[in-house]
């Protein structure tokens, strides 16, 4: 990637410097699970590149998250079948975000669930590969 941080944890997955339950990827987007899902099934879609939110990244770039986000949310509504999908993406440490390398959430909600945006709960692991993998399947077809 033309755009790369040595330190930032997102780019170190895009070189697999460092691990996660990755679902696809295309020319300019990576999508894993978040390993602190709010709700079953919280993925995350993340730029290649490092921008580090949506005033530095450029158009083309923003459209291939849009194009992947669209995809991905077909596959967590035919594999999951939540009650509504947020998706959503923070920019700026008043705004809560906390990685700051430019990411679009995908978080499945039940009917009811209280609204949250963050999670320090880890997920269970066979969890994580499980919906990866089912998703990735279903991307696939
Ligand atoms: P934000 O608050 O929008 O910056 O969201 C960052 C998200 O990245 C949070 O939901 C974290 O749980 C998630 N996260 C942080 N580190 C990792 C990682 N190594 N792999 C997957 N997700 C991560
Ligand atoms: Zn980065």
């Amino acid at each position: 990637m033309t755009r790369s941080r040595p330190d930032c944890i997102f780019c170190k997955i895009v070189r697999g410097e460092a691990p996660s339950h990755r679902v696809c990827e295309d020319e300019r987007t990576i999508v894993f699970m978040d390993i602190f899902p709010v709700t079953d099934g919280h993925t995350l879609v993340v730029t290649k590149d490092h921008f580090e939110n949506v005033f530095e990244a450029d158009e083309d770039t923003l459209a291939a998250v849009a194009r992947t986000s669209h995809r991905v949310a077909a596959a967590i509504r035919s594999e999951l079948a939540p009650d509504g999908l947020m998706v959503f993406q923070l920019n700026g440490r008043a705004a809560g975000q906390t990685v700051f390398h430019y990411h679009m959430h995908l978080m499945p909600r039940a009917s009811g669930e209280p609204l949250a945006l963050a999670s320090r709960v880890p997920g269970v692991p066979e969890r994580l590969v499980e919906i990866a993998s089912r998703l990735a399947l279903a991307l696939a077809e």
